[in-house]
């Protein structure tokens, strides 16, 4: 702990924007898709032309729902929509419609289960609203484009309690939140196309107070390890205000992660004022019993739930599973190899070390070549006799280059495992001639004496013996020998 943490506890808010992964936009029958030529998916509602109404998207009310009752929120029985000024060409109808009074989720909780140490830290609200466009200013002329393919797409904004106390807390709950929303296929979450962005506020107090100190609200944050070094630099820049006599200025300030700190957006004073109102094109609508019901019976299960599933039903480790759940993608991927192959413990085995220690530099498992069919069939090949785990690591690794089937390698490398008896049993007799001192010691029952003979023999064989025969071969040739 830094000696400033030791003086001044931190307490931390976050201001998480998702947006949901619908198939069209949260007002209009425009797609939502990310990389699209700019201005190309765009509408007179998402335009903002004159006369032009919106009708709100079922689905990204069903996700937020989906949400809501994954961390344990209320489901507001009617929910609506405002207006929030907001003048800005990246909003063309010069307000933002999203939810002040009637938010769609209230309260619920997120528990760092997962990513850090089962903290509970407590939501005030989750609500709908639509997202804005993009302003890109030209190098060259001075202007600025601005591409409205964003403009109108489903966002849910997921506010926490104060309840953070480090920027370590506030990395697991980013992660374990993100978790949440990705297994249950709400949103994808990829801060790199947007898809999650966040806003902190930061205060600091002196430990053992308890009364709130002026907050600092922290935007541009591009990705999580970002969030958590500009937490940090925020709380030392705060105690040196306050240590050198000075005060914390209600302020917003943009993080530039490139130079490491923080410079001032906006005094609080100048801050917008939003002067929400209801909006006059949107009549409140009741959310029934019925309907979330529904949702509930759909959605996929929750992280927790399917740790439970994988170590119950599969007889995986703790930690194994928690390596699986942790990339839902990864799951889908492990799940698909394991009703391939009915031998979960080996396909985790594979693909967590094995395949895991193949990819190198963030490459997401969706891009690797080797599929559930691959690993499935070298799972087989081991099980069967085939291939011994030493040549099967052999054809995964050219497989992960190449990936034709698993026989048509082991063919061309000449791998199949030599478990011819007679051939094999000429070997271990050799091998244990070649070491008497193993011998003796395996006599005196030091077992881990086997490991040089079995050595041998394996490199005598090219590394294709079968193990459990020569290990066999070996305590018959022992009594007699
Ligand atoms: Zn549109």
């Amino acid at each position: 702990m830094s000696t400033t943490l030791e003086r001044w506890e931190p307490v931390i808010g976050l201001e998480v924007h998702v947006q949901l992964g619908t198939a069209t936009k949260m007002f209009c029958g425009c797609r939502n898709l990310f990389g699209a030529p700019p201005n190309a998916l765009t509408c007179p509602v998402c335009l903002g032309l004159p006369g032009a109404l919106p009708v709100p998207n079922r689905r990204a009310a069903e996700l937020a729902i989906r949400f809501g009752l994954a961390v344990g929120g209320t489901i507001a029985e009617v929910t609506r929509f405002d207006r929030k000024q907001y003048f800005y060409p990246d909003l063309p109808k010069g307000y933002q419609i999203s939810q002040d009074k009637g938010p769609i989720v209230t309260g619920g909780t997120v528990t760092t289960s997962f990513f850090g140490d089962g903290k509970t830290i407590r939501l005030i609200r989750a609500h709908l609203e639509e997202d804005a466009g993009k302003g890109q200013h030209e190098e060259s002329g001075g202007s600025t484009l601005v591409d409205l393919n964003r403009c109108g797409i489903p966002l849910l904004e997921i506010v926490s309690a104060p309840d953070l106390r480090s920027a370590e807390d506030a990395w697991a709950y980013l992660n374990e939140l993100r978790l949440t929303l990705r297994t249950l296929d709400i949103s994808e979450c990829d801060m790199e196309k947007g898809s999650l962005r966040c806003d902190v506020n930061v205060s600091i107090r002196p430990r053992g107070t308890t009364p709130f100190g002026d907050r600092v609200e922290l935007k541009n944050l591009n990705s999580f390890r970002g969030v958590e070094r500009a937490i940090r630099h925020e709380i030392e820049r705060q105690a040196a205000l306050l240590e050198a006599g000075g005060k914390v200025e209600l302020e917003t300030r943009l993080w530039d992660d490139e130079k490491g700190e923080s410079r001032l957006m906006r005094k609080k004073e100048s801050a917008p004022d939003y002067r929400y109102f209801p909006d006059p094109d949107l009549p409140p609508f009741a959310v029934g019993r019925a309907w979330v019901d529904r949702v509930a019976a759909e959605a996929p299960e929750l992280p927790l739930k399917r740790l439970e599933r994988y170590t119950s039903v599969y007889g995986l480790s703790d930690y194994d599973a928690k390596v699986l759940i942790t990339d839902p993608s990864i799951c889908r991927y492990f799940e698909e190899t394991t009703a391939l192959c009915n031998d979960p413990k080996n396909a985790a085995n594979w693909i967590t070390s094995e395949l895991f220690g193949l990819m190198k530099g963030g490459v997401s498992i969706d891009d690797v070549k080797v599929r559930p069919t691959h690993i499935a069939e070298l799972v087989a090949l081991v099980k069967d006799g085939t291939l011994n785990v030493r040549s099967a690591r052999e054809v995964l690794a050219k497989q992960y280059e190449d990936p034709r089937p698993a026989k048509e390698w082991v063919e061309k490398l000449g791998l199949v495992q030599v478990s011819d008896r007679d051939a094999l049993v000429a070997i271990v007799k050799k091998g244990m001639e070649m070491n008497p001192k193993a011998v003796a010691d395996l006599k005196a029952g030091k077992e881990k004496a086997a490991g040089a003979i079995v050595g041998y023999a394996m490199k005598e064989t090219k590394g294709r013996g079968n193990p459990a025969i020569l290990n066999e071969i070996l305590a018959e040739l022992l009594k007699t020998f």
